[in-house]
């Protein structure tokens, strides 16, 4: 089967329901993120951002990395990237570290990596551990703290990047059940539909937030990560 858009090369990657080559796959991508910047007027001209990243998602860090970087080449922008180790076996409390050091870092404008496929197993895995407060991130952009998050990836699984040779293998956290949950809806959902539609079940999880970390929580004004936090 050939690719819908150039009817040249062989179809390999699906991206928003379309059969494409690899090469037309990648532009896509480009095409969205290119889409995305622009809408949200994320960046200006030598802003200071920051990439920050956990450490399984250093390959799609890059990617984003040199996707805007070549969208922005005349913006002079001060980018700077750190990538954090998620090394508990409970990703709720990584992610907690994770956005309580971010609130800590000077710049306000912060890019994230997560993609569609983990917001979506993060949402299926907290049902069952009915901790789903960083579910409060979601979105192409939020402000919280003063700080302006960008998650270009928000709704685009990693399988739609594999036109991009440096995407290799699939997202492997620490956490063994959401490995689980990760490795069945990305076989579940192979026509990546739902990881551009699910979005509006999220709705039901809305929630006041956490005044450190920003997670959503059930009751008062801390997530019981930063109320034990207080306590050592
Ligand atoms: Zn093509
Ligand atoms: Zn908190």
């Amino acid at each position: 089967m050939l690719c819908v858009k150039c009817n040249r090369n062989p179809a390999e990657v699906s991206v928003s329901g379309k059969l494409l080559c690899k090469q037309c796959a990648r532009n896509e991508i480009i095409k969205r993120i290119r889409r995305e910047l622009s809408e949200t007027r994320f960046l200006n001209r030598e802003d200071k951002v920051i990439l920050i990243y956990p450490d399984f998602y250093e390959n799609v860090a890059n990617l984003i990395k040199n996707i805007i970087l070549k969208i922005c080449k005349d913006c002079k922008l001060d980018f700077e990237e750190t990538k954090v180790e998620f090394k508990s076996m409970e990703i709720n409390y990584d992610l907690w570290r994770f956005f309580t050091n971010i609130m800590k870092l000077d710049a306000n404008k912060i890019i994230l990596p997560f993609t569609a496929d983990f917001f979506l197993s993060y949402m299926i895995y907290s049902i069952s551990t009915s901790n789903y407060g960083f579910l409060s991130y979601y979105g192409l952009t939020s402000i919280f703290n003063q700080k302006i998050f960008f998650i270009p990836l928000y709704n685009t699984p990693l399988k739609e990047l594999k036109g991009f040779n440096e995407i290799t293998g699939e997202l492997n956290t620490n956490d063994p059940l959401l490995n689980e949950i990760l490795k069945w809806s990305s076989m579940e959902f192979s026509d990546n539909e739902i990881f551009h539609t699910f979005e509006n079940s999220l709705i039901v999880f809305k929630n006041n937030r956490c005044k450190i970390c920003g997670a959503y929580i059930k009751s008062a004004e801390y997530c019981e990560y930063c109320l034990r936090s207080f306590s050592h």
